[in-house]
């Protein structure tokens, strides 16, 4: 058994009461409120925001859970607009790997971010077609007409940082920033094993075998619903042989160049995730550096 800490990313961490029967309680109900992936926040000169806090406007909105001072804290969705002074619309990206918000204000986000998500490509009902209504405070869409409830969906994805001897594989996607580089990633698909996922993602991308895989740490990803199951992996195999349709490239890296990639030294440019990423605790794990 591992004695440390767990490991909690950007996006996890809430500082909000989650359980189920508290919805629908609270002192008074506030709200924050996002439009698409931005949340409205409170501008500090010092760098470090606090998310803004709304009286709740009525209209559609979802329960996030209970504060520390006993006030619930709902989601809602608007437009963009003009704010008053001291406000701003910011990107969930740019809070996250700016480090502008402090953890649980960013987790709530997330949350929100996933729900609302849902609600607005969830409005029919999948079974046979006819408009569906919230309920539960947000964590339901019943339909009227065939009685069929659907729930919110959490995408798992296998996130793999694979080692073997002193090497460390990692990878570039087609849509990555120039020069960037990450652990290996892929959707966990139906009837597989978190294992079996990450051992056939890498195969497929890289045409490396891997052999063991042991779980590091998850994050959520609300972009809009992933759930990043962070693996180390131990390669069994050197060759790769690249699917051009999946990765851009792929390539074994020492731990000196890794160290160079972190402190942005690398002779060609290459870089590596930021801290708000799992992917960036992954390849330190997996490259040995503290
Ligand atoms: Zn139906």
């Amino acid at each position: 058994m591992e004695s440390d800490p767990p490991t909690v990313h950007a996006f996890a961490g809430s500082i909000l009461d989650r359980r189920a029967e508290l919805r629908g309680s609270g002192r008074k109900t506030r709200a924050v409120r996002l439009a698409g992936d931005k949340a409205v926040v409170e501008v500090r000169d010092s760098g470090k925001h606090q998310l803004a806090l709304f009286e709740a406007a009525g209209g559609m909105c979802v329960h996030l859970g209970i504060g520390p001072d006993g006030d619930a804290i709902v989601a809602e969705e608007t437009k963009p607009c003009e704010l008053p002074e001291g406000q701003a619309f910011i990107d969930l990206r740019s809070l996250a790997m700016q480090g502008l918000l402090a953890r649980g204000e960013l987790a709530m986000l997330a949350q929100a971010r996933s729900l609302l998500s849902w609600h607005a490509s969830h409005r029919f009902c999948a079974n046979c077609g006819e408009p569906t209504q919230m309920a539960e405070h947000g964590y339901r869409r019943d339909c009227g007409r065939c009685k069929a409830q659907h729930f919110p969906r959490t995408d798992p994805v296998a996130i793999v940082a694979v080692r073997r001897r002193s090497l460390c594989l990692l990878g570039r996607g087609h849509a990555f920033l120039p020069g960037m580089y990450s652990a290996l990633a892929g959707f966990i698909e139906p009837g597989e094993s978190i294992e079996e996922a990450a051992r056939r993602e890498l195969f497929e991308e890289t045409g490396v075998v891997v052999g063991s895989v042991r779980y590091h740490s998850s994050q959520p990803w609300p972009f809009p619903s992933s759930l990043m199951i962070g693996l180390l992996a131990e390669g069994l195999s050197d060759e790769i042989r690249l699917d051009a349709s999946e990765i851009a490239d792929a390539r074994w890296f020492t731990r000196a160049e890794i160290e160079l990639m972190f402190a942005e030294r690398h002779p060609q440019g290459l870089r590596l995730p930021k801290p708000a990423a799992i992917a960036h605790s992954l390849i330190r794990e997996a490259a040995g550096i503290e």
